[in-house]
């Protein structure tokens, strides 16, 4: 699930699509510096910043968040090499 809008890091957008694709539910709260948070529901969170000052490494941060969650499974098919495109 995707509540607001796109971010506008395209780095971290297709981390919050990453993530979305893996269950996960992507919402924006956009309080200061923080753009939102991403959950998979049970248990796990990933706090979203508006302005990164690396977005390519937090991009991959939110992508590790939903790497390691073991709550929702992960499509097989899904692999890394799109990363950072
Ligand atoms: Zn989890």
């Amino acid at each position: 699930m995707r509540i607001g809008g796109r971010h506008a890091k395209k780095e971290v957008e297709e981390a919050l699509d990453y993530a979305h694709n893996h269950n996960w539910t992507v919402t924006q709260t956009a309080a200061g510096h923080r753009w939102g948070v991403a959950r998979c529901g049970q248990g796990c969170s990933v706090s979203i910043w508006s302005t990164p000052q690396n977005p390519g490494n937090h991009a991959k941060a939110i992508r590790r968040a939903v790497d390691k969650c073991p709550h929702v499974t992960a499509p097989e098919t899904e692999d890394d090499s799109h990363a950072g495109v």
